[in-house]
């Protein structure tokens, strides 16, 4: 397991909170143990210099080689929590970089008024779910924003749109790939736009549409949001990665 620090620079670090007891009561950390800790971008060589109430110092010392997130931003329309907050661990270890929580015309109103105050508790699974998987950065997200104000974002994205459409392409084919791995550009952005339950409303596929979205399919049957995210994530990490 890695460690994410709370606080660092470049040659110290401090663990606190849950994580700094677990260390300490659970796995019995003393001064002089080494663990591995990310430090803002970075996963360190990490020797425990200080054991205090609730917090735990340590000195850094050199880099670990560290899995890095894939250039994926996942525009996701709010949808019922306890699915979100699963769909938000499951992209964490497949490797999502960003999400960025939109409010549909469709998402339910209650859910709406209610993601603000949430997105705390969502940066915190996807912290843990980080820690877990062994991620050597935190995938972030966003405020909550409406739809109008995100869709023009990020223009030099490859920007899907996953859509049950007939006239969609399927996902895997949106990314031309020679033998031996994806042909992207390295670090090409990726973003991909999951509808509410309710779908997109049609004038959200006027205003995707209007810049150039490109209409992407995970197959012939009808995905929950959830479902298509971690579909649409774990297909394109088996073609980046
Ligand atoms: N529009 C559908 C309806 O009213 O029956 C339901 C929307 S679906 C539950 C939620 C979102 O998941 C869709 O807006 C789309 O982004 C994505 N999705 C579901 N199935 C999909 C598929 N087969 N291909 C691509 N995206 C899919």
């Amino acid at each position: 397991r890695r460690w994410i620090a709370d606080q660092w620079d470049e040659s110290h670090a401090t663990l606190s909170g849950s994580p700094a007891m677990h260390l300490v009561r659970v796995l019995r950390a003393r001064p002089g143990m080494v663990f591995d800790l990310v430090a803002g971008d970075r996963v360190r060589r990490a020797v425990i210099s200080e054991i205090e109430e609730g917090a735990v110092r340590f000195l850094l010392g050199e880099d670990v080689e560290a899995e890095a997130a894939l250039p994926i931003t996942l525009v996701l329309a709010v949808f019922k929590f306890d699915r979100m907050e699963w769909a938000i661990e499951k992209v964490t270890e497949l490797g999502a970089a960003c999400i960025v929580p939109v409010i549909a015309r469709r998402t339910e109103k209650h859910l709406a008024q209610a993601s603000t105050a949430r997105v705390e508790r969502w940066r915190r699974i996807a912290r843990e779910a980080a820690q877990q998987s062994r991620r050597s950065d935190l995938l972030r997200i966003q405020d909550p924003a409406p739809l109008k104000d995100v869709v023009g974002q990020a223009p030099h994205a490859l920007r899907l749109l996953l859509a049950e459409r007939e006239r969609s392409v399927m996902l895997r084919d949106a990314i031309e790939y020679e033998e031996g791995g994806a042909s992207l550009p390295e670090d090409q952005e990726i973003w991909l736009a999951v509808g509410p339950e309710g779908g997109w409303a049609p004038e959200e596929d006027v205003l995707f549409s209007g810049e150039a979205w490109k209409p992407v399919s995970l197959g012939p049957r009808i995905l929950r949001a959830e479902t298509a995210a971690i579909a649409a994530v774990s297909t394109l990490a088996a073609l980046l990665d």
